[in-house]
C-alpha cells in the first residue's frame, strides 16, 4: 500500500515534469510611455530569452500603431490626414485604411454613438489643463461631426473628407486595435497563454493551467484596487471606459474625454461600460456607447451582437447585465466567452 503510494507519487511528479517544463514561467513586463498609458504583456515561457524577444516585439508594434495613429504626433498618418483630407482624396497605408472601415462599422452598429469625427470638437477639449469649449464653439464646429463624412474608396485606398472641418480620432478603438495586434505577433511566434493589455483594453489567450484568468471590473467610484466584480476569462478580450479616466469637474460637471457626438458635450448616461468579446479592436469599439445612448439603449444593442457581453455601472451606482450573463450573475459571478 505504501509503497503504491510511493510509486504514484513518483509517476504524478514525472507526468508535470512533463506538462509543465521545469524552467517555464510565467514572464511579466510592464511598460509605460506608448499610446498615453500603462502596457502589460504577459506571457507563459519556456524560454526566458526568447520570451523577452517576443515581449519586445510586441511593444515594437505598439509603438508602430501609436506613430502612425496618434493625433498627439503632427507626424502620424492620421494627423496626416486631418491636415489634408478635406483637399481631396489621400493615399493611405492598408492598416489605417481598414481600420477606419471597422471604425464606420461600430458607428452604424451604435447608431452612431462610437464616432472617430467625435474629434473634430473633441480637440476643443484638454483634460489635463482643464479647457473646454463653449457652447458657440461647440455649435460651429459640431456640423463636422458625422462619421458619413469620411469618404473610403477600397479600389483606390483613399480617405478624403466631405467638407472641411473635419477631424477624426482613433483614441476610442487604436489601444483595442493594438492589443490584438500584440496577440498576433505572440501568437505568430508560438505563444499559447498570454496577455496584452493597453489602459482598459485587455485580451488573453489561453488559460492559466487549467483555471481562467481573473479580470477585476474597478468600482467606478472607488480606488483603482476595488472592484465591482471578478470576471473569468479565456480566449477572450474585455475593454472598460470610464468617466474617471480622464476628467476634471467644474460647477458640478464632469468634463470627460468620451464625447456624445449629437451634442458635443461629455457623454454622462452610465459610470462605466465593461464589454467582454473575441478581440480588442471590437470590445473597445463598443465600451463608448452606453454613455452615448445610455444602459436601456446600448444594452439593446449589446444584447443584439450575438459574440457580444457587458456590464454597465448605471448613474446610481446599479450594475447591470446582458442576457449572456444573466444566469452567471445569479451566482453571483458572470461567466467569461
Ligand atoms: P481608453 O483611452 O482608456 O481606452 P476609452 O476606451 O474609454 O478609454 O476611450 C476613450 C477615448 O475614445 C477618448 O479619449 C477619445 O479619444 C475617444 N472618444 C471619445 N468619444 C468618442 C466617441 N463618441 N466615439 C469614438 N471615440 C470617442
Ligand atoms: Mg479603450
Amino acid at each position: 500500500m505504501k509503497l503504491q503510494r510511493v510509486m504514484s507519487a513518483a509517476y504524478w511528479a514525472a507526468f508535470l515534469c512533463l506538462a509543465v517544463p521545469a524552467h517555464a514561467e510565467w514572464i511579466r513586463r510592464v511598460t509605460d510611455g506608448i499610446m498615453g498609458t500603462q502596457i502589460t504583456v504577459e506571457l507563459w515561457s519556456e524560454d526566458k530569452v526568447e520570451a523577452e524577444h517576443a515581449i519586445d516585439a510586441v511593444l515594437d508594434e505598439l509603438r508602430h500603431i501609436d506613430e502612425s495613429m496618434s493625433t498627439y504626433k503632427p507626424t502620424s498618418e492620421v494627423s496626416r490626414v486631418n491636415a489634408k483630407a478635406a483637399d481631396g482624396p489621400m493615399h493611405i497605408s492598408k492598416e489605417l485604411f481598414d481600420l477606419l472601415v471597422t471604425a464606420k462599422e461600430y458607428s452604424v452598429l451604435t447608431d452612431g454613438a462610437f464616432d472617430i469625427t467625435y474629434a473634430s470638437v473633441g480637440y476643443l477639449y484638454d483634460f489635463r489643463k482643464r479647457v473646454h469649449p463653449d457652447e458657440a464653439q461647440i455649435d460651429k464646429a459640431l456640423p463636422a461631426v458625422d462619421y458619413r463624412h469620411v469618404i473610403l474608396d477600397p479600389k483606390h485606398q483613399t480617405v478624403r473628407f466631405s467638407q472641411k472641418g473635419v477631424r477624426i480620432d482613433l483614441g476610442g478603438i487604436a489601444k483595442g486595435y493594438s492589443v490584438d495586434r500584440g496577440i498576433d505577433v505572440l501568437k505568430a511566434r508560438g505563444f499559447t497563454r498570454a496577455l496584452v493589455s493597453a489602459g482598459g483594453d485587455s485580451r488573453i489567450i489561453g488559460d492559466r493551467f487549467g483555471k481562467p484568468w481573473m479580470v477585476g471590473i474597478r468600482d467606478p467610484r472607488k480606488g483603482e484596487g476595488e472592484v465591482i466584480t471578478r470576471v473569468p476569462l479565456t480566449d477572450a478580450a474585455i475593454s472598460t471606459s470610464g468617466d474617471y479616466e480622464r476628467f476634471f469637474d467644474e460647477d458640478g460637471v464632469r468634463y470627460h474625454h468620451i464625447i456624445d457626438p449629437h451634442t458635443g458635450h461629455s457623454a454622462s448616461k452610465v459610470l462605466s461600460a465593461t464589454i467582454i468579446g473575441p478581440y480588442a479592436t471590437r470590445t473597445d469599439g463598443l465600451s463608448k456607447t452606453a454613455f452615448v445612448l445610455g444602459p436601456e439603449k446600448a444594452m439593446e444593442i449589446y444584447n443584439r451582437i450575438a459574440d457580444i457581453d457587458a456590464i454597465i455601472v448605471k448613474l446610481d451606482g446599479t450594475v447591470i447585465y446582458s442576457n449572456g450573463l444573466e444566469p452567471a450573475k445569479a451566482s453571483g459571478a458572470p461567466r467569461g466567452k
